[in-house]
């Protein structure tokens, strides 16, 4: 007991070191519930440099933090929007779902992924709904030069047909289950010089990658990184 509360003391001396602050602009909840766009005010952040997808790190209870996506970033204004996958339970998406536009927002920082645009080549996205923020981070680093296809899984039809109208610029095919994602992929055609962006569920991102290292393609042409297990 004294030990938890000795740590909790130094955890919260630390939390208010290096706790940054942003304000929250605005939430909207797809229909029916699963997954939120979180528009975000970050006054300290300079978004002129970002190369990868961001990731910012942020305090989602006392002591418990989670790594989103901006996306949709504005240089000037300094806003960005995060897309986060709802559907289970967890103190990640409770706290996506008990924001309110004017609260203040707690991060510890930003950082980006490993993941890098390949300007003039043909860019394919395979994923799922925690990936989306990250899928339109990479079009939006590649704006127009790069030819984009790929899938993402969306367990939800409305919000298929909803992914559909709101990221008109990501022309990817949704599906219902990782399963229908790789059956496609064992399917479609691959080709040498196109770079494959794998993003989500760890074994979803794992079985995709052994998927394509069979069918040929070479580990440089294969960007790879689990979200979630
Ligand atoms: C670099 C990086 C960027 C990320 N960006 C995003 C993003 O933009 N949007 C986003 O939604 N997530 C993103 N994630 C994942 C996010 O950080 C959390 O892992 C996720 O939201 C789960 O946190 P939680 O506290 O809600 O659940 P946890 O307490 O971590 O997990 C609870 C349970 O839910 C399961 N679970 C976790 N995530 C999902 C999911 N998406 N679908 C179904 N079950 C799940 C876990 O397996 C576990 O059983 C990112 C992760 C990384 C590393």
């Amino acid at each position: 007991m004294e030990t938890t509360t000795l740590r909790q003391r130094r955890m919260g001396f630390l939390e208010k070191t290096i706790n940054r602050q942003g304000s929250v602009l605005d939430v909207r909840h797809w229909e029916p519930t699963g997954f939120c766009e979180i528009d975000l005010h970050l006054p300290g952040v300079n978004m002129h440099n970002w190369q990868s997808p961001p990731h910012i790190k942020c305090r989602v209870a006392p002591y418990h933090y989670r790594d989103y996506t901006p996306a949709r970033w504005n240089v000037t204004l300094r806003t960005c929007t995060l897309f986060i996958d709802t559907h289970h339970e967890g103190p990640g998406v409770e706290w996506a779902k008990s924001l309110v536009p004017g609260d203040i927002f707690h991060y510890i920082g930003v950082d980006g992924t490993r993941q890098k645009i390949v300007q003039g080549s043909h860019l394919v996205m395979l994923g799922d709904q925690s990936a989306i923020g990250h899928f339109n981070g990479l079009q939006q680093l590649a704006a127009s030069h790069n030819w984009i296809s790929g899938m993402v899984v969306i367990p939800e039809e409305a919000h298929r047909r909803q992914f559909t109208q709101t990221f008109p610029e990501l022309p990817l095919d949704t599906l219902p289950t990782a399963e229908a994602l790789l059956a496609q992929l064992e399917q479609q055609a691959l080709h040498p010089s196109w770079q494959y962006y794998l993003v989500g569920n760890s074994l979803l991102v794992v079985a995709a990658r052994k998927i394509l290292k069979a069918r040929g393609c070479t580990s440089d042409h294969i960007q790879a990184q689990g979200f979630w297990k």
